[in-house]
């Protein structure tokens, strides 16, 4: 990154951190996660140590209003380990203005004293990989838990006074009929977390998941079950006073995820750990999907090999606009004297087409998805790309 310090526009008040291990690999899971054993976590949290120092003598400390743990799964790392990363954390980022620290948990793997450790290294919020409340399903999906670890994970954060959860379920994942979806709504429902994401499956290349269904072993969800699912969480969600304020994401009030909405409302945001991604102004970096290539760069004192490229202006300023089509609160249209009279005249034409069709509508000046396109964001994103 040594070469992009022109190209950061602004202080990053965004930070991600990846940890790349996991216990198993889930069957449609296409996030890099490795293995883990004590040797390798030890190399990966010194690793990271360099890496933020490097950020952090280039850049000054980080100061960010939200922090997010993700992976892989961090609450793989042992209490010790995970205490020593914990303490790593708070040497390069100051805590003083963090609002929401999130820290990605699976149920079953969260102690009590794993629980006490994040609370006093200042985790706020764990987001919880539920996936499903089907025994079946959680077996075929390759989750290393049960329907009841979800729900004594949950009581005891509550116990521990960490209660700012989020759960995620996935819909449509083949053998979810409307029967086991509805009774998965129904059990989140009775848990009633503050955030629940839902996603509807997508059969990623190089996935068990795809090897199955290439294979014959296992189903496709049609289109229409994956629309009908997602309808139906829509409907018993929203009646139960969820707010839909991103297209896979409902909140109880105050409890949208802020670090999720910095990335959709285009804000800056830097991502440290392998197959970490940043954006920084024009910059965008993506840490290679290798532990051991990770570690051996920064035991050199080096960045850690990555893509980078800086994209121009209009790219820029295209990607930040499509991103907020996903947000319930929409987005602006840009300046047109910032973009190519072309590409203006593209969006003016697309987003004109789009409303005849009632995919897009107009709020207090804002371009947002209507009722009928609500999942469709990537859809209407992709038409408005030059
Ligand atoms: S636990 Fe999460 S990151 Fe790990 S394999 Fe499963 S879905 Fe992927």
């Amino acid at each position: 990154m040594s070469d992009s310090s022109s190209y950061v526009t602004s202080t990053v008040r965004h930070v991600y951190i990846h940890v790349p291990f996991c216990s198993g690999k889930c069957s449609y899971c296409a996030f890099y996660s490795e293995p883990c054993s004590h040797k390798r976590i030890v190399r990966y949290i010194e690793a990271l140590n360099r890496e933020l120092e490097l950020f952090g003598k280039q850049y000054g400390m980080l100061v960010p209003d939200t922090l997010y743990i993700g992976g892989g799964t961090p609450s793989i790392l042992p209490d010790e380990a995970l205490a020593d990363f914990m303490r790593m954390i708070h040497k390069h980022i100051r805590m003083n203005t963090l609002v929401e620290y999130t820290m990605e948990a699976n149920p079953g793997t969260l102690s009590d004293s794993t629980i006490a450790l994040l609370k006093n290294s200042g985790v706020n919020r764990i987001s919880l990989g539920a996936q499903s409340f089907d025994e079946k399903i959680l077996t075929t999906m390759g989750r290393r838990h049960s329907s009841g670890d979800i729900t004594r994970t949950v009581e005891c954060l509550r116990t521990h006074g960490l209660a700012n959860i989020s759960l995620d379920l996935i819909a449509a994942f083949p053998g979810v009929d409307t029967q086991i979806w509805r009774d998965s709504l129904q059990k989140i429902l009775a848990i009633r977390p503050p955030h629940i994401s839902v996603y509807a499956c997508s059969v990623e290349p190089g996935t068990r998941l795809e090897q199955q269904q290439r294979m014959g072993e296992i189903p496709c969800p049609t289109e229409s079950e994956s629309l009908e699912q997602l309808d139906s969480a829509y409907e018993s969600l929203t009646s139960s006073g969820y707010t839909p304020y991103e297209t896979s994401n409902y909140a109880l009030k105050d409890h949208a995820c802020r670090h999720n909405m910095a990335y959709w409302q285009g804000k800056d945001y830097a991502g440290f750990g392998p197959a970490a991604a940043s954006r920084l102004g024009q910059l965008r970096r993506h840490n290679s999907e290798n532990l051991t290539a990770y570690c051996a760069e920064l035991e050199k004192g080096l960045w850690p090999p990555a893509e980078s490229e800086v994209v121009s202006i209009q790219d820029d300023i295209t990607e930040r606009f499509v991103f907020g089509f996903r947000t319930a609160y929409g987005c602006k249209l840009p300046n047109e004297n910032d973009v190519p009279e072309a590409l203006f005249t593209h969006w003016i034409c697309t987003l004109s087409d789009l409303q005849s069709r009632r995919l897009v509508c107009q709020q207090d000046g804002r371009w947002c998805l209507t009722h009928r396109s609500r999942h469709l964001a990537d859809a209407v994103a992709r038409e408005l790309l030059p």
